[in-house]
């Protein structure tokens, strides 16, 4: 087994520390990552905060770059040296229609996610991206095109993929309005994303001062979703709306926000079952759908698209011995957009 260290958690809510563990030897297609930088996500969060004791220790992370060690004998993709990037999906049963459309995470048999997930292997429980050195299969582990920014890159290994993946399924572009509900580490994605692609871009926020930055990356219009007035004006407008918003909240004004046949999706998870009157839906034939991250092709598309577009989230990159505070600035919404640890402090 080879030995790395990472940040764990040992009790739900306890603070990280520095701990050592395994990870597997190489198989004929692992591809072994000494990891440069990890984004934080919200989940990564509520599993070092509630999740399940009887998997503790822990080390979440789900947004990695960094670059190749060794690799195994029939890898053919990768070679030691490359820069590479590793999502929140590490494996899959490959064979569901869901893994043919190489849509992995999405696998009708639950994909193996990067931390507390089930190796498909040998059935032990993963350990994720805070660490020193990671170990996937080939097939999902992605080139990072040298053009990007290694640290600031992080985050779109998930947020990105999730901010990423309904823009392209449902064709912003050009002629098109999208609407980017929350300015936060996914809304900021989808605004800069849509933009981009060259769409028309609505932000929803509740604030002036999210309004304004929301501008400033690149949306062409900010309506604050506190005020009726401007909310009523956007009746009818929006192809599609992304929800990025992880509290409560009723979606029935975005629905009305959407265009004849518009599309609603949310890829937040509040707490709560989400509310609508039927009428908001019914009335433009409108649609609500979900999202979240994104199988292999699309992810390094998405990489691509970010390489050729210049574009890159907004980050604070921390030394990783710094993971508590980082955490604790996340939990009061401290940040703008994403934390990103270096893992080499
Ligand atoms: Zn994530
Ligand atoms: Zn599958």
């Amino acid at each position: 087994m080879r030995q790395t260290t990472g940040w764990a958690v040992h009790a739900p809510g306890a603070p990280l520390t520095p701990w050592t563990f395994e990870r597997r030897d190489l198989r004929d297609d692992d591809v072994a990552v000494t990891v440069h930088y990890s984004g934080i996500c919200g989940s990564d969060l509520r599993a070092v905060r509630h999740g399940d004791a009887a998997s503790m220790p822990l080390v979440a992370g789900h947004e990695m770059t960094g670059t190749v060690t060794a690799v195994g004998p029939a890898v053919t993709r990768f070679q030691v040296g490359d820069p590479v990037a590793v999502g929140n999906v590490v494996d899959s049963c490959g064979t569901c229609p869901a893994c043919l459309d190489h849509s992995e995470n999405w696998c009708y048999a639950y994909p193996t996610v990067t931390y507390h997930g089930k190796d498909r292997v040998d059935g032990t429980m993963t350990q994720g991206g805070f660490a020193q050195e990671y170990v996937a299969r080939e097939a999902f582990v992605y080139h990072l095109p040298p053009q990007l920014d290694a640290a600031a890159a992080a985050p779109l290994l998930c947020a990105g993929a999730t901010a990423f993946a309904p823009l392209r399924h449902w064709q912003a572009g050009p002629g098109k309005t999208v609407g980017v509900v929350g300015i936060g580490g996914l809304g900021h994605l989808g605004v800069k994303f849509a933009h981009a692609m060259g769409a028309h871009v609505i932000a929803f926020t509740t604030s002036q001062d999210k309004a304004a930055q929301a501008r400033a990356l690149g949306a062409d219009e900010a309506i604050l979703s506190t005020d009726p007035e401007q909310m009523n004006a956007a009746q009818w407008r929006c192809d599609l709306i992304l929800d990025t918003v992880g509290a409560p909240h009723r979606l029935d004004a975005y629905l009305r926000a959407l265009t004849l046949d518009g599309t609603l999706c949310t890829v937040g998870i509040p707490d709560q079952d989400w509310q609508v009157d039927p009428m908001s839906l019914l009335y433009g034939a409108k649609r609500l759908a979900g999202g979240g991250g994104d199988g292999t092709r699309r992810v390094q598309e998405m990489l691509d698209f970010c390489a050729t577009h210049s574009v890159l989230p907004e980050v604070e990159v921390v030394p990783a011995s710094d993971i508590n505070h980082a955490l604790s600035r996340l939990e009061a919404n401290d940040v703008r957009y994403r934390f990103v640890l270096d893992m080499s402090k």
